[in-house]
C-alpha cells in the first residue's frame, strides 16, 4: 500500500489538479501538523472532482485554516525563505507546543505504576478499563486532520504515549481485578502485524481471566479495509478475533467512519461481513466536525448503513481542544 506524505503528499495534490497556491498552503500547515495519506483513500474516498470541499479530501488533506493565521504567516515566511531545516524544525516545535498537543493532561494523567515504575503507555481511566498504547501501534494508515492524538505522530519524543513491553500490561494487571476492559488503541492497533497483535492478546488470554472485554480503536475499516480481506495476515487476524471469542472473551472494533463515503466501498462492506463472522462485534464511533460531518443527513445515512451493515453506531463525540480545532470544532449549542 502505497503512503503519501511530506513532499508526496504535495506531488499527489498537484497530480491531481490541485492548483500551486493550494500546495503552498500544505507545505505550510504540514511543516506543523501531521498528514498522510494512502492510496486507498487517495484513489476509492475522495472525490477529487469536488477538492477541496470533498468532506474526505477535508478530513485527510491540509488548510491554511488550520493553523492560526500568526503561525501560518510565520512558517510561510520560513518555507518561502528557503529557511534551513533547523530553524523550520525550531519554529514547528514551537507552533505543536502552542496547539495544547496534549488536552486534558493526557500525559499525566491516569499513568498507572507498577513497582513504582510510570508505566507511560497505559491509561488507567475508569475503574474497570485500561486502555493500551502498544509502541508498535503508534501510527494509521492514514491521518484525520482533526485527531487529537496528533502528538503522537509527530517527530518529538516527549509528546508520545507508548508501551513497548506486554509483560507490563499483564503485571499491572494481576495487581488490578477490577480492570475487565482492555482498549488497545493509538495511533491505530490495526497496522500492527498480526503476529504483533497477538504478542499483546495472548498473555491476556492465558493469563488474565479478570478481563473480558478487549477493544481495538481503529480505523482500519474506512483506511485500509484490506487489512481484514486480502492484505497479507488478515485472515491470521480473524483466526485470533475467533480464538478470543472461543476463550469466551467479548471482541469489538471500535471502527472509526467520519462520514458515510467510508461505508459505501466493497471492500469495507467485505471487511465488516468477515470481521462479524468471526464473533466480533463492530461499534462505530467518530467526533462531529465542521467540513467533514456538520450535516445531519450526513448521520442519517451513516447509522442507518452501519444498522444494515451490522455495526452497532456507538459514540458521537466533539472535538476537543487541541490542534486544529479552531478549524474543525463547532459549537455544542449547534452540535
Ligand atoms: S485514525 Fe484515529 S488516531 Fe489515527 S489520525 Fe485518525 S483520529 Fe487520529
Amino acid at each position: 500500500m502505497k503512503h503519501y506524505a511530506n513532499e508526496r503528499l504535495a506531488q499527489l495534490a498537484r497530480d491531481r489538479g490541485m492548483p500551486d497556491e493550494y500546495v503552498r498552503d500544505l507545505r505550510v500547515v504540514s511543516s506543523v501538523l501531521p498528514f498522510k495519506v494512502n492510496e486507498y483513500v487517495a484513489d476509492e474516498l475522495i472525490d477529487w472532482s469536488a477538492a477541496p470541499d470533498d468532506p474526505i479530501f477535508r478530513l485527510t488533506f491540509p488548510h491554511r485554516d488550520m493553523l492560526p493565521a500568526p503561525v501560518f504567516d510565520k512558517m510561510a515566511a520560513l518555507l518561502d525563505a528557503g529557511a534551513p531545516r533547523t530553524e523550520l524544525r525550531a519554529a514547528a516545535t514551537a507552533a505543536q507546543l502552542d496547539l495544547n498537543p496534549h488536552p486534558g493532561g493526557q500525559l499525566e494523567a491516569n499513568v498507572p505504576t507498577l513497582d513504582g515504575r510510570r508505566l507511560d503507555g497505559l491509561q488507567h481511566k475508569y475503574a474497570e478499563t485500561v486502555l493500551v498504547f502498544p509502541s508498535q501501534g503508534q501510527t494509521c494508515h492514514s491521518y484525520c486532520g482533526y485527531c487529537f492524538r496528533w502528538a503522537q505522530f509527530v517527530s518529538q519524543e516527549e509528546l508520545r504515549q507508548a508501551l513497548r513491553d506486554p509483560a507490563d500490561l499483564t503485571g499491572y494487571l494481576a495487581h488490578h481485578p477490577e480492570v475487565t476492559d482492555v482498549l488497545f488503541t493509538g495511533g491505530d492497533p490495526m497496522i500492527m502485524r498480526t503476529e504483533v497483535v497477538r504478542r499483546w492478546v495472548e498473555p491476556l488470554l492465558e493469563r488474565t481471566d479478570t478481563v473480558r472485554t478487549l477493544r481495538f480503536g481503529t480505523k482500519a475499516l474506512s483506511y485500509w479495509p484490506d487489512r481484514f480481506t486480502t492484505g497479507p495476515d488478515a485472515d491470521d487476524l480473524l483466526r485470533l478475533f475467533e480464538e478470543c471469542v472461543a476463550r469466551g472473551r467479548h471482541v469489538a472494533l471500535m471502527a472509526h467512519f467520519s462520514h458515510p463515503r467510508e461505508l459505501e466501498t466493497d471492500a469495507v462492506r467485505e471487511a465488516i461481513a468477515r470481521i462479524r463472522a468471526t464473533g466480533a462485534e463492530v461499534r462505530a464511533q467518530a467526533p462531529l466536525v465542521a467540513h467533514v460531518n456538520d450535516d445531519p443527513a450526513a448521520w442519517s445515512r451513516m447509522w442507518q448503513l452501519q444498522v444494515e451493515l451490522g455495526v452497532i453506531p456507538y459514540y458521537m463525540f466533539v472535538e476537543r481542544d487541541t490542534g486544529a480545532s479552531s478549524y474543525f470544532g463547532i459549537p455544542l449549542a449547534r452540535a
